[in-house]
């Protein structure tokens, strides 16, 4: 009888003081390519497309089986600052737009997800990207001070990708970290991160529309009162943050109602307590929710497949962002996007009543091309929220449409650095970028690019 049994290696390790040691292995290199994108959120999936449509041969490895982040794998609505990013974001907005799934909300926009999904997989098909998921980044390779790719873990084993440049766009810097660029991890005084949400999406909201967080927020608590319902609202009322995000299709809403606190979002015992936690405040919330006029005929149709990190690593680049340029409302000659979003910081100690933090007022700002620079290695580029910048500054820029900005900037940077064998991203002038993504139909300040959603209280 044929043996139709398979056996795979084992690779030699040795247990002792609370650790394993590993032998040395060899991993195979499934690939090599000019630009290696890792992570396919807002930053990545723009990156690698602009990338490929560069002539760039581009490799995307993402940990999920689909493409958007946190605007699919999180449910997050609306789609901040999507507008004035010219080229491939545009593109995006416009392709959504003629699909119908892209509607006016408040000061921005709200996007059908399935429908984000797919266009997302079509535009990189057609680009030209190739696209490998269920796969995790889990190292760097880094050889006298240039980085030349990374380790992969899949289904498949232990990978290796090698490439002429690499950009970082996991959200978390993780493999800016695994290479050992220095970064930072939470407010620096106490290291305390924001707190994680978890979205979820709701039905049978008919032509109900949220007007303003506040009044939700006192509809709920009445109810509550009322109804005899024991249930604890995870924020203060000043915050302002139960939101109903109205979204395609119609009658659909992405709900911004729970918060977890005092996690932290790179250790995976504190995202499973705080996905258990907030699933449950979800359950809690709608049982709320149903009881508040107008409300009644909702349904839940999902909690997000992910829970939404509001803050990562923070990698030093050769610029470091500071509220100072966001108040200054700095201009700089290799920008690569500008900003107008407000300092959003959701209180990291998850504080009473009354104890909020003053509004840091800002005007808009440009970003430039050297926040996207890793400092400590060569051949790699950072795009969306674990770009180069301070606590603060963060929590304006991290919005999708300035990281989705971040990204197709990083895509051309990286497709003509590669194309320029030998050359590192560091000596690539900025300017360049900064006229292209202008002749693409991108705004910069002097443009008049303005602030794009109006101060809170
Ligand atoms: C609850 C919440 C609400 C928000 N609300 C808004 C809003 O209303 N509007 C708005 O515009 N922005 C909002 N934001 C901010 C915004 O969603 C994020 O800052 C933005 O998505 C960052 O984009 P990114 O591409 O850098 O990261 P992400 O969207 O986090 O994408 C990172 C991608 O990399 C993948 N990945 C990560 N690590 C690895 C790895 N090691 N290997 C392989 N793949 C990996 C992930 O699966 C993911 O697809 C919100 C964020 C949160 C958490």
């Amino acid at each position: 009888m044929a043996d139709t049994f398979r056996r795979d290696a084992l690779h030699g390790k040795t247990l002792g003081d609370g650790c394993v040691t590993e032998s040395p292995r060899r991993v195979p290199v499934r690939s090599d390519v000019d630009v290696l994108v890792c992570g396919g959120g807002p930053a990545g999936v723009t990156a690698a497309l602009a990338a490929a449509r560069q002539g760039a041969r581009t490799l995307l490895v993402e940990r999920y089986g689909m493409l958007g982040g946190v605007w699919t794998a999180g449910l997050m609505n609306p789609f901040f600052e999507c507008m004035d990013r010219g080229w491939i974001v545009q593109e995006l907005v416009d392709r959504l737009r003629a699909a119908g799934a892209l509607r006016n909300w408040y000061y921005s926009h709200t996007f059908d997800t399935e429908v984000m999904k797919l266009l997302l997989e079509e535009m990189a098909t057609a680009a030209g990207v190739t696209l490998l998921y269920h796969t995790l980044v889990v190292d760097a390779i880094v050889e006298d001070s240039r980085l030349r790719g990374v380790v992969l873990e899949s289904k498949a084993g232990r990978e290796a990708v090698t490439a002429k440049v690499v950009v970082d766009a996991t959200g978390d810097g993780d493999v800016a970290a695994r290479a050992g660029c220095r970064y930072e991890f939470g407010r620096p005084s106490d290291g305390l991160l924001q707190p994680m949400t978890l979205m979820f999406e709701i039905r049978g909201l008919g032509d109900w529309e949220m007007n303003d967080a506040r009044v939700l927020y006192d509809a709920m608590t009445e109810a509550m009162a009322r109804e005899k319902i024991p249930y604890e609202m995870p924020f203060s009322r000043s915050k302002a943050v139960p939101w109903i995000i109205s979204a395609p299709p119609r009658g659909t809403g992405d709900v911004q109602l729970t918060h977890v606190y005092r996690m932290n979002t790179l250790d995976p015992t504190d995202l499973t307590r705080g996905t258990i936690e907030a699933r449950r405040q979800a359950h809690q919330a709608m049982a709320v929710l149903k009881r508040v006029p107008g409300l009644e005929g909702i349904e839940l149709v999902q909690t997000a497949p992910q829970i939404g990190v509001r803050e990562g690593r923070r990698v030093r680049g050769r610029h470091w962002l500071t509220v100072a340029d966001l108040k200054a409302g700095r201009r700089f000659d290799d920008a690569v996007t500008s900003c107008g979003f407000v300092v959003d910081i959701h209180d990291v100690e998850g504080r009473a009543e009354g104890a909020q933090k003053p509004l840091i007022r800002i005007q808009p700002y440009e970003i430039p091309y050297r926040c996207l620079v890793a400092e400590d290695v060569r051949g790699l580029l950072l795009a969306g929220r674990c770009i180069s910048g301070s606590h603060e500054a963060h929590a304006s820029y991290r919005v999708t449409g300035t990281c989705a900005a971040m990204g197709q900037a990083a895509g051309l940077a990286a497709a003509w650095t590669a194309a320029d064998n030998g050359a590192d991203v560091a000596e690539l002038p900025g300017e360049r970028l900064r006229a292209f993504l202008a002749d693409h139909g991108a705004r910069f300040l002097d443009d008049g690019m303005t602030m794009s959603v109006p101060e809170k209280e």
